[in-house]
């Protein structure tokens, strides 16, 4: 176990290095328009038909939408129209809707929201171990905080699909929230979602999922599996950054984070960020008219054509279980994937190690871990994440860059 101070100094040589070799191979460094990006789970590009939507409400149409004017009155048809779109996408009804500053934003109202309301301590929340720091932080905070238990399940896996079991054993009267991502971040694993919330809806608990990295991939609906309150951030759906979103069953009453005027129903105070939220109903437009399956047969392509390049010499972690199409988790033998990913970078490559937030951290990714990966193991992988914006030409030749630079030790 290295001490903190050793690992700030390592942190800093690698950020040191890595800067320098920018500069010093900066003349080399791939065009721009050659670059390929699959590091779609950090984000994604905005699409034009979205840019387009927005434009209006940085231009003309710029009126704040609480004034009763016609400027105003503009951008109030605007937000209900972005409403009406996240609603449709979600099969839930609009008032069901609250618009937020980001993702992370809305699983804070969400674990905060439901204790906040709640007055004595002696209950407990259950989490998975693989959250994303936006709820595992959050619900840590609040826990201490507020006297509440925090129940943590291992994640597990039994005939080839994650086991709800540790949940089911975790979930008990005294439970008042539980909280499961639909689909992770780093590996692209979806969570068995119905049997848990089945089991907390039994207690009367609330369940909350963050589907961040499930929307716009898979089926989400909050009635099909359950869900109680739904996050979304729309920069994982070639929205812009900046917004996101919270839905709220009819009838659950959350505490408030934001208090002041009365926007959002009295449910999130602060002028609307409108153009933003224009952008989001636009890309959960798009998101959900899009072609799931053309992603999976692009991940599939580039996962079979690695198997056939490497053979046992790289492993796709999880690629059993039900995952998101668009997510690759690759170990690359015992390889430094942080070195990996550098030397992939400097040929026009962008991916990641895991979850973009721990990038440039040396320690492996603590949800790869609490998934059942040895820390070599963890250590090696690489994280490929696919959009439809991306190319079957493009998957040819990333595996060309993967040639140049993972070169497997034989024997
Ligand atoms: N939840 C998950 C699963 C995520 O992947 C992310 C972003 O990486 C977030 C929450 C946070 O979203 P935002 O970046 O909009 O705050």
């Amino acid at each position: 176990m290295l001490h903190p101070f050793h690992t700030f100094c390592l942190r800093l040589c690698f950020i040191v290095c890595y800067n320098s070799c920018f500069e010093r191979f900066d003349a080399s460094f791939p065009c721009r328009c050659l670059m390929i990006y699959f590091d779609n789970n950090a984000t994604t590009p905005v699409l034009a038909e979205v840019r387009e939507a927005m434009l209006p409400f940085f231009e003309d149409s710029f009126g704040n939408p609480n004034s009763v004017h016609q400027v105003g009155n503009k951008a109030r048809v605007a937000i209900e129209r972005a409403r009406g779109q996240m609603a449709k996408a979600l099969g839930v009804m609009t008032s069901e809707i609250v618009f937020t500053g980001c993702g992370s934003e809305a699983d804070n109202q969400a674990i905060l929201g439901v204790l906040l309301k709640i007055p004595d301590s002696g209950k407990n929340l259950v989490i998975s171990s693989i959250e994303h720091p936006a709820i595992a932080e959050t619900a840590a905070w609040a826990a201490a905080r507020f006297g509440f238990e925090l129940r943590i399940p291992p994640f597990s896996v039994r005939e080839g699909r994650v086991d709800p079991m540790p949940f089911l054993d975790a979930i008990d009267e005294n439970t008042v929230l539980v909280s499961v991502m639909a689909a992770s971040n780093e590996t692209g694993v979806t969570m068995p979602l119905g049997e848990i919330f089945a089991a907390a809806r039994k207690v009367g608990a609330l369940c909350h999922t963050d589907a961040v990295q499930a929307f716009g991939k898979i089926p989400i609906k909050p009635a099909d599996i359950g869900a109680d309150l739904l996050s979304l951030s729309a920069h994982k759906f070639h929205g812009p950054k900046g917004v996101g979103m919270l839905y709220i069953r009819r009838g659950v009453s959350l505490e408030p984070l934001l208090h002041g005027g009365s926007q959002e129903n009295a449910r999130r105070a602060g002028t609307e960020n409108v153009a933003y939220i224009v952008g989001m109903g636009k890309a959960a437009e798009c998101a959900v008219a899009s072609d799931h399956a053309a992603i999976g047969q692009l991940r599939d392509y580039f996962e079979a054509r690695l198997a056939e390049i490497y053979g046992e010499q790289i492993a796709f972690n999880f690629a059993g279980l039900a995952r998101t199409p668009n997510t690759s988790s690759v170990r690359f033998g015992s390889e430094d994937g942080n070195l990996l990913l550098i030397k992939m970078d400097r040929k026009g490559l962008c991916i990641s190690t895991g979850a973009a937030c721990s990038s440039g951290s040396l320690s492996p990714s603590k949800t790869l871990l609490a998934s059942g990966l040895s820390e070599e193991a963890a250590q090696a992988t690489l994280r490929f994440s696919f959009s439809r914006l991306n190319t079957r030409d493009e998957v040819d030749r990333a595996l060309q860059i993967i040639g140049g630079v993972y070169r497997p030790r034989s024997g």
